[in-house]
């Protein structure tokens, strides 16, 4: 754990931070709002018939509320919120709403669907940023990846968010055989719109029938993107898990996460909070803590937080290969990306 003090007036605040056995600190929070969504990802849902989470387990606005003012008390000053889709949950508003009076940077991963209805809501919010998923350019495609034919709504609304000033990062997750003839697709559209194209490999999640030779590595990507445009690397912040590259001369930037093929565990700062209220400190944890079912218990649920962090494993949940060669996708014990929250 680290203690740090400021001066305050005269008021002296200690600061304490989440920290692992690692000494990496976590100052950034993603909540899930639901498992619930309107689309049906083939590489996110589970194959099976999924139910979703009766709302009776999901967190309520009050509690997401409650469980947010712990963690930053405890040291976290970025909350992005995701699902499932966040924006399908009834009370997002009010949840927006609530975690806009905290001191945090506030953002949102969303399939971007729902987005005009927000747009108040996120100017009010003071949200700057908004990463909006979109795998593909073909409309008929975004058909067969999402089961629903809601290509020009999203790529509208991707627009309306760049004419009101607020950054878009486009999320697209690239698999061999699917997208991965719409790279330079991609970097094209960054020519003329200052957007921020993040290429995320393909990862293993419960049901989602993984294999690795679906994966498109980060090298492979850069490779075939060379084919067609030059192009040098951006100065990463501190924290960044995308490898972030430029054209000269153009608006916006791609970048590639690369969790399969070079993770970046090891300035990791962060960590899920599930929709129904379970602490995850890593994407592929296995393990959870119930921090929901303590906090409806009166119990104080920051010890909970601080160990869940000290039981984090350093690359991968303790669970993947880091050679993505080796990761045996059937012997990973985890959720569906559905119901973590990416
Ligand atoms: N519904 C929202 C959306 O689609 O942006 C938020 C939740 S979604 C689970 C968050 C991100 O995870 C999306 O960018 C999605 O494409 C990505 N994702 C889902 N399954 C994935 C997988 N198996 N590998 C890599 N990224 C994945
Ligand atoms: Fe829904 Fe997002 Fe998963 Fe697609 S990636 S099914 S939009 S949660």
């Amino acid at each position: 754990m680290l203690l740090s003090s400021t001066a305050c007036g005269d008021v002296q605040i200690t600061h304490f931070m989440i920290t692992d056995s690692f000494n990496r600190t976590h100052n950034y929070l993603r909540i899930s709002l639901t498992d619930s969504c309107n689309l049906r990802c083939f590489y996110c849902m589970p194959e099976e018939d999924y139910e979703f989470t009766p709302t009776s387990r999901l967190m309520k606005a009050s509690e997401i509320e409650s469980l947010a003012k712990v963690f930053v008390a405890a040291g976290v000053d970025k909350i992005r919120l995701t699902g499932g889709e966040p924006l399908v949950r009834r009370d997002a508003v009010d949840i927006i709403n609530r975690l806009s009076q905290l001191q945090i940077e506030l953002s949102l991963t969303t399939n971007g669907t729902r987005l005009h209805h927000f747009v108040d809501t996120l100017l009010a919010a003071n949200i700057r940023s908004v990463n909006v998923s979109l795998d593909t350019l073909d409309r008929q495609k975004f058909k067969r990846i999402t089961r629903r034919d809601q290509f020009d709504v999203v790529y509208d609304n991707i627009q309306e968010l760049l004419r009101i000033g607020i950054r878009v990062k486009v999320n697209v997750v690239v698999m061999k055989g699917v997208n991965d003839d719409e790279l330079t697709d991609f970097v094209a559209w960054t020519k003329f719109q200052s957007i921020d194209v993040r290429f995320i490999e393909f990862m293993p999640f419960t049901g989602n029938r993984w294999t690795n030779n679906q994966v498109m590595t980060l090298h492979e990507m850069l490779q075939v993107i060379s084919n067609e445009y030059d192009f040098s690397a951006v100065t990463a912040s501190p924290n960044e898990t995308v490898k972030r590259f430029q054209v000269p001369g153009f608006a916006g930037t791609f970048g590639v996460i690369s969790t399969m093929s070079s993770h970046f565990c090891g300035s990791c700062n962060r960590m899920r909070l599930t929709a129904d209220g379970k602490l995850k400190n890593c994407l592929f944890s296995e393990y959870e803590t119930d921090l929901l079912s303590a906090l409806r218990d009166g119990q104080d649920v920051e010890p909970l937080i601080r160990q869940c962090a000290m039981d984090k494993h350093f690359q991968l949940g303790g669970q993947l290969a880091p050679d993505l060669n080796d990761v045996q996708a059937d012997q990973i014990h985890n959720r569906s990306m559905i119901t973590i929250g990416g």
